[in-house]
């Protein structure tokens, strides 16, 4: 019998379906296994950070400082009564195993942020728009609330699994560094429901300190007539809600609770 070569089949590699969709299949299946990854490392990571307790947060974090802040002078008059209004406030939570420091970060942009390890950075454009001790007690006691919710820690645990994650992509030993930037916990933001519980905390703090809660949200009525509805105040937007609606939702706490809301106003000191 005669063997009669046949030409192989060239295309038997080939794949019938258009190399452009099978990019597309490969580049979005490798995504999502990417997000997948990402999503259980972040639900890991922070269920094992919240259950470090305060006082191990505290010891990790002592002296540590966000790489991107331009601190003051320890005898700026600004720091040296940030330091004790949250001293005085602090004192109504003496459950805590914080604590708690201040530091002013010089930037122009307005924010107050808490840091793991009890830290709250408030930024000089903040500052200069207090008028009186009793809003900065409110943002203050706000940032207390945060801690007593640990939300900072669940916001270090999104940072720190994405900080995995880009050392793993990319090789860069920098990636995971234990600790977050101020730009990096700004994109993180709480939840409504974490922002009405922290308020509700520091709307606390502040009528035990002054027995009212007057002019605890002034602050926010007078940004919302000043800037409402522009970019100025984007950064206080990416973590905290709408001035406006943040007003309201203290006049709603005050009057549940049956908090005065007139009484004698506190001079700022600087
Ligand atoms: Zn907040």
């Amino acid at each position: 019998m005669r063997h009669i070569p046949r030409k192989a089949d060239d295309s038997v590699n080939v794949s019938k379906t258009h190399p452009l969709v099978e990019a597309s299949t490969l580049v979005a299946g490798l995504g999502l296994i990417f997000l997948t990854i990402m999503i259980v490392l972040i639900f890991v990571v922070e269920i094992v950070l919240y259950f470090v307790p305060e006082k191990t947060e505290v010891e990790l974090f002592e002296t540590w400082l966000p790489e991107d802040i331009v601190t003051v002078s320890y005898d700026d008059p600004r720091l040296v009564e940030l330091e004790s209004l949250l001293w005085r406030l602090s004192r109504h939570w003496p459950e805590t195993d914080y604590e708690f420091r201040v530091e002013i970060n010089d930037s122009s942009e307005m924010n107050a942020l808490a840091f793991p390890g009890g830290l709250i950075v408030v930024t000089s454009g903040l500052l200069e728009k207090v008028e009186s001790e009793n809003e900065l007690a409110f943002v203050i006691g706000h940032e207390l609330g945060h801690f007593r919710n640990r939300d900072h820690i669940r916001g270090l645990g999104r940072g720190l699994a994405i900080g995995i994650l880009f050392t793993a992509i990319s090789n860069n030993e920098g990636g995971a560094q234990l600790g977050a930037t101020v730009a990096d916990l700004t994109l993180r933001g709480f939840s409504r429901r974490q922002e009405r519980s922290a308020d509700e905390f520091g709307l606390w703090i502040v009528q035990q300190e002054y027995g009212h809660v007057a002019e605890a949200w002034r602050l926010f009525e007078r940004l919302e007539a000043e800037y409402g509805g522009t970019s100025e105040i984007v950064a206080l937007l990416g973590t905290h809600p709408s001035p406006d609606d943040r007003s309201q939702s203290l006049i709603e706490i005050a009057s549940e609770n049956g908090w005065p809301v007139s009484g004698e106003v506190t001079e700022i000191g600087w």
